[in-house]
């Protein structure tokens, strides 16, 4: 096996969004799963769609292209706003799409329009994250227009949370949403089907208990992926933290001196200390860096603890008494490191616990391992 690599154990995934999509079902809420943290890998996808997610969304488009290029034909959603250039390729790949813009949607219709579909247009509404999202007094009057545009129709209503805030959506928040979704509808005379109500960070509101109102989907990435609520950091209960593994390969165990060799001149250089003070500190150095993932995202044992990183380096403390060159060091991945490392050129992506799926390959990246 090479590494640095991945190792996904897709049984935890398959078994975390089992987890989300029974507690939700209580609530009348379903789960659409999201790729992007995994450049919309198709057998992690699978994974999903295995654990019960009625559908799945990505961010970007190459990632979606990549879903579909590997067979899988459940309905995809695209959850940025779709670039004015991709309006072609949103509207061959996905069924619907997250909108804020006329601008868009009139392009997403005319491009539906030309290959004789029709395009879902999803609005999202500005609730209080300040990232993307129609302001709500604009809403109805948007989705006034978009319900009479050729080539595309009103499929739902969205709102997001906590991305850019990092505010976790409250059940106040939460009912103004839902009395927007109902006055649009009155407004307009016009049924909304879709009403998404955030992703990862609704999951302590949508299952403690409180009333889930007009929500009937949330979209999930993190907490399946992860098991983590991302606003606490928490765990959430019954759910793996551990389906992703990153393991790199020990490539030196020298001991260093707490200092450089080197006489520093520049002061800036003399009170720079790689290694805590203590002389002949045992350390190993790792081949994988900055360039591979998000290196303050990583955990490990606690006999390693974290002395720093360069764009290919790791350089780790260690209590073990004989680290080889050649043997390999776990981490365990935040969002972050995961998103990064999923993404980078030379870690490879290792599928453990496949269920066998005639459909859903990988890439030629990828190596089975069970
Ligand atoms: C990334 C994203 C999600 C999924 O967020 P998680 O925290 O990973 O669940 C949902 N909706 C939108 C619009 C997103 O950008």
């Amino acid at each position: 096996m090479s590494s640095p690599r991945i190792e996904v154990d897709l049984r935890k995934i398959r078994h975390n969004t089992q987890t989300a999509v029974d507690g939700l079902q209580a609530c009348g809420i379903g789960v659409t799963g999201v790729t992007k943290a995994v450049c919309g890998h198709p057998t992690i996808a699978q994974a999903m769609l295995d654990g019960g997610v009625l559908g799945l969304a990505d961010a970007r488009i190459n990632n979606i292209e990549r879903l579909r290029k590997a067979g899988i034909t459940r309905p995809i959603t695209l959850i940025r706003t779709p670039m004015l250039s991709q309006a072609d390729a949103v509207v061959q790949f996905c069924e619907a799409s997250y909108n804020t813009q006329m601008v868009v949607i009139r392009a997403l219709a005319a491009a539906a329009s030309r290959t004789g579909k029709v395009h879902g247009v999803i609005l999202m509404v500005e609730m209080g994250d300040l990232r993307e999202g129609i302001m709500p007094q604009d809403l109805g009057e948007i989705a006034r227009q978009v319900g009479t545009m050729p080539g595309v129709t009103l499929k739902g209503v969205g709102a997001n949370f906590a991305c850019l805030s990092g505010v976790a959506p409250d059940a106040a928040m939460m009912a103004a949403f839902s009395a927007l979704v109902n006055d649009v509808e009155q407004q307009n005379d016009q049924h909304i089907q879709t009403v998404s109500g955030g992703n990862s960070a609704n999951l302590p509101w949508a299952l403690g208990g409180h009333d889930t109102g007009r929500t009937n989907d949330l979209r999930l990435g993190e907490a399946i992926l992860l098991g983590v609520d991302p606003v606490s950091g928490c765990q959430i209960d019954g759910m793996y933290r551990d389906a992703f593994t990153l393991i790199a390969e020990i490539i030196e165990t020298d001991k260093k001196p707490p200092l450089p060799h080197v006489s520093c001149t520049e002061p800036a250089l003399a009170s720079l200390r790689l290694v805590p003070k203590a002389a002949d500190t045992p350390r190993v150095i790792l081949a994988i860096g900055q360039q591979d993932t998000d290196i303050s995202g990583l955990s490990m044992a606690p006999d390693h603890w974290m002395i720093g990183a360069t764009s290919d380096h790791l350089i780790i403390g260690t209590k073990r008494s004989k680290p080889r060159i050649g043997s390999e060091i776990k981490f365990q991945m935040n969002y972050s490191a995961l998103m990064h490392a999923m993404a980078a050129p030379d870690v490879e992506t290792y599928l453990l616990q496949n269920r066998a799926s005639p459909k859903a390959q990988g890439s030629n990246r990828d190596r089975a391992l069970a």
